[in-house]
């Protein structure tokens, strides 16, 4: 072939695809259940959205963007994340009050690809604007570890900390900065620009991170109102009945997080990517985006690693019925029945090439159908012979009761 897919880019076909068409119907009923509306936003945004809110000392910012000039241009950027889409919409329209929204679809970073580490990804998320109630916390951790048990994705940890906020951070940072000071011989490179830039990211990193164990946390640090917050989320989750634990060392790549953080680690993932999912609360970001002061907390989990994640699906067949033609002079009748079983509901395909039965047989068992409907001489008599595929047992039924034909 003369053209490929652009490296850390996939292309995900049927049947592989089908686990992925049944996660975001769970991903969408799900959050419907929960009380989120559907939010679209542009693929790409203003540079600046992201340079704001992302943070300019971050990773994702410095080295993970894809950015273009358009033929106006102006500078673009392909989205690494949709929270800064979602706020910075939010704002634009002009909303007030509580938004509930939830998205899903692709981000994109320029990462150097790996098993989960792609560089167009699939994330869900939702955002929920406007609530500065510790409540709010609990409800998007409560979504997510919801989402990954209904995914399949068994023995998970919730972690959970809280990074402070406008009023205690300060003080904090300046802590951890003079601990740091006092080790810089000892940093990597990365972790010395940190120190500048963002030092609670130095905790995070995959090779100072370990050595620094008696760095000062910032849940040691708290004021009155943060510790309240995380107790409150605590106490909630704890009625909820779901099991966390908290991870003083949690600090999250982005820069727009206060008070809460969180991410869901597999148990059975080993991979180096170990997070699937993770998000927390950005009382600031909103300012950072030139709007008022406006609460919110929110939450993305990534599809690619919860496939890698999860078991074995449950294995609803691909298929409810294969239309299997005994002979040409069949042919429109099948035709006819298929459009009324689809009308009806149920998920039906025929072969329209015109194929030998033992060939259609062969199309019915790779397509995954739970059973196989002939349609011969007993269609005279308006009767259909239907053969389940798994076991192998056929039956005779009026073509009438096929609609409701349910595989068990
Ligand atoms: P983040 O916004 O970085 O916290 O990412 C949230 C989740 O998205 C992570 O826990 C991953 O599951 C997923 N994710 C982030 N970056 C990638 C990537 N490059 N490839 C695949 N999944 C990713």
């Amino acid at each position: 072939v003369s053209f490929r897919a652009p490296k850390g880019t996939d292309d995900i076909l049927p049947p592989d695809s089908d686990r992925w068409r049944d996660l975001f119907r769970v991903w969408d009923d799900l959050a419907e259940r929960f009380g989120y509306g559907l939010v679209l936003t542009p693929l790409f945004e203003s540079t600046e959205v992201f340079a704001r809110s992302v943070g300019e000392s971050t990773e994702v910012v410095q080295k993970q963007m894809y950015t273009f000039e358009d033929k106006g241009g102006r500078s673009l950027t392909l989205r690494p994340e949709q929270t800064a889409s979602v706020v910075r919409a939010y704002l634009e329209g002009g909303r007030q009050g509580v938004l509930k929204g939830a998205y899903s679809g692709p981000m994109f970073r320029y990462e150097r690809p790996q098993a989960g580490r792609r560089r167009q990804f699939y994330q869900l998320g939702v955002e929920y604007i406007g609530e500065p109630a510790p409540e709010a916390d609990a409800e998007v951790v409560e979504l997510g570890h919801r989402f990954l048990l209904e995914a399949g994705v068994p023995d998970l940890d919730v972690l959970l900390n809280s990074i402070g906020d406008a009023a205690c951070r300060p003080a904090y940072r300046a802590t951890l900065v003079a601990y740091l000071e006092e080790r810089r011989d000892e940093l990597c490179d990365d972790c010395r620009a940190r120190m500048e830039l963002n030092p609670l990211r130095v905790l995070d990193c995959k090779v100072d991170g370990p050595r620094l164990a008696d760095a000062p946390a910032a849940i040691d640090h708290l004021c009155g109102a943060c510790a309240a917050h995380l107790d409150r989320v605590k106490r909630v989750l704890d009625l909820a009945g779901i099991g966390y634990r908290v991870d003083p060392r949690l600090v999250r790549g982005l820069d727009y997080y206060t008070r809460t953080v969180f991410e869901y680690v597999p148990r059975t993932y080993e991979a180096a990517q170990n997070a699937v999912g993770g998000g927390g609360r950005y009382d600031g970001l909103a300012e950072l985006l030139g709007g008022p002061p406006t609460p919110g907390v929110g939450l993305a989990l990534g599809l690619d690693r919860i496939l890698l994640a999860a078991g074995e699906p449950k294995g609803r067949a691909p298929l409810d019925l294969f239309v299997v033609v005994a002979g040409p002079e069949r042919f429109d009748a099948a035709l006819g029945l298929v459009g009324d079983l689809r009308r009806r509901g149920l998920r039906v395909d025929v072969d329209l090439g015109g194929r030998s039965v033992k060939a259609q047989f062969k199309v019915a068992d790779r397509r995954g159908a739970a059973a196989a409907v002939v349609i011969g001489d007993e269609w005279e008599d308006d009767k259909v012979t239907v053969k389940d595929l798994r076991t192998g047992e056929e039956r005779r039924i009026a073509a009438d009761d096929l609609a409701n034909w349910r595989h068990a």
